[in-house]
């Protein structure tokens, strides 16, 4: 045999491997047929023939043992090598959930295929059991976020977004707050990130987009929330969303189905899942625009910042991350970044905002060096929609006085 790391031909009668030599790699037939047979001489037991596209010899994977049937081809064969090197080598920077499926299905395959009496898992290394109980968890997680979309265990928190000049509500961000039956909220923080990694975040996303429509169409029917000018609302976006086929058929019919003219939605992306999905997000971001949608670019500065997209992408507010804020007081450098800023939104026709403000001393420095819009714990907090409208009417009376 050659080639043994990624392929190898036999002739007729020659051996991938015989009973009893050492094994470290799988096989897969490309070509020609392979027998399996246990024993030799009169004791010889064909146990299978293998044809193109099956398997054989994956236990190697998985342990040190010897062979315990040879392979021999039946015919002109060719085959390709899986060694347990390059399968660890794969696994090593795989996703843990995956490490521990294949962990896993080993250990069954082991137990069920291993002969009486060497059956058992073999001890795992610290690393291994690490991978276990992580991937347990974040199954556990997901497992339970799926339940939690079922049973209605998530709410949309609103929180105003105010305009700097004269702290009058314009928009709110809706803030996803999941309540876990015994466990209180649990921070999107938590769940978003496991949520991500499989299409529970489409799902998600449907929902907050369903539940962002109608609860701006219940602001619109309180009459005092009419009386302001139009308020929009903004939803955060995560990658997977840029390549969910219906996420525009969703949005555009709740849309409809509430009367909520489109620029009144706006949808918040990072600047990094912009960079990591180019393509994909652009063609995502000109087709929102398209149907009139409003975009912000959120946590922005956070990453690395370029301004070469600023022209790039069709964006309307850029949202300043919460570190220009901290500290901005007693950082003069940092206020001249923050009012270039300002003057660059200016410029290019976009609304700048601040997020996390915590104090009016910031609120009123941030209002002197040109920013717009402001959103913080020094105005409100994310609230339920009712805690929303409650504010709404305290603002509008504030503001009558
Ligand atoms: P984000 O989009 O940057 O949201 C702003 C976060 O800052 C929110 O945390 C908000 O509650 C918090 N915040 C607001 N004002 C202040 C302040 O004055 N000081 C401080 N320290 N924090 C403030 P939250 O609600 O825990 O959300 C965390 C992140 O989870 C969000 O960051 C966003 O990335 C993600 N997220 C939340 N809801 C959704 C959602 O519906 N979909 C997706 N894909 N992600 C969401
Ligand atoms: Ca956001
Ligand atoms: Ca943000």
């Amino acid at each position: 045999m050659s080639g043994r790391d990624f392929g190898s031909t036999l002739d007729t009668g020659e051996p991938a491997f015989l009973e009893g030599d050492p094994g470290d790699s799988a096989y897969v037939v490309e070509s020609g047929r392979i027998e399996i047979v246990k024993g030799i001489g009169d004791a010889r037991v064909r146990v299978a023939v293998l044809g193109a596209g099956e398997i054989f010899g994956e236990m190697a994977l998985l342990d040190n043992r010897p062979r315990t049937a040879s392979a021999i081809a039946l015919e002109p064969t060719r085959l390709t090598v899986v060694t347990r090197e390059y399968l660890q080598e794969r696994l090593k920077d795989s996703d843990p959930l995956l490490r521990h499926l294949v962990h896993v299905l080993s250990a069954r395959l082991r137990t069920v295929l291993a002969p009486a009496g060497a059956a058992g898992a073999t001890p795992r290394s610290a690393a291994d059991e690490q991978d276990r109980q992580s991937a347990l968890q974040r199954l556990q997680l997901s497992q339970a976020i799926e339940q939690g979309l079922d049973r209605g265990e998530f709410q949309l928190f609103l929180q105003p977004i105010v305009q700097l000049t004269d702290s009058q509500p314009v928009g709110f961000e809706a803030l996803i707050r999941w309540q876990r039956p015994g466990q209180g909220f649990v921070s999107p923080v938590e769940f978003i990130p496991v949520a991500e990694q499989s299409e529970l975040i489409v799902d998600i996303g449907h929902w907050v987009i369903r539940t962002a429509c109608a609860q701006l169409a219940q602001l619109d029917r309180d009459p005092v929330a009419a009386s302001l000018p139009p308020l929009f609302i903004s939803v955060n976006l995560s990658a997977r969303q840029f390549s969910d086929p219906r996420f525009f058929e969703v949005l555009e019919s709740e849309r409809q189905r509430h009367h909520l003219q489109a620029k009144r939605l706006k949808l918040e992306v990072t600047e990094s899942l912009l960079i990591e999905n180019l393509g994909a997000a652009e063609a995502m971001l000109r087709r929102c625009k398209e149907l009139g949608f409003t975009l912000a670019l959120d946590d922005f500065g956070a990453g690395y910042s370029s301004l070469a997209y600023l022209s790039r992408f069709p964006v309307d507010t850029l949202k300043l991350d919460r570190c220009f804020v901290q500290g901005l007081a007693g950082n003069p450098a940092m206020q001249k970044v923050v009012r270039a800023i300002a003057a660059l939104g200016q410029t290019l026709h976009m609304q700048v905002l601040a997020e996390g403000i915590e104090t009016p001393d910031d609120a009123a420095l941030l209002r002197e060096l040109g920013v717009n819009h402001a959103q913080g714990w020094n105005f409100a907090k994310a609230m339920p929609l009712a805690d929303a409208l409650a504010y709404l009417r305290k603002m509008t009376t504030v503001r009558a006085e």
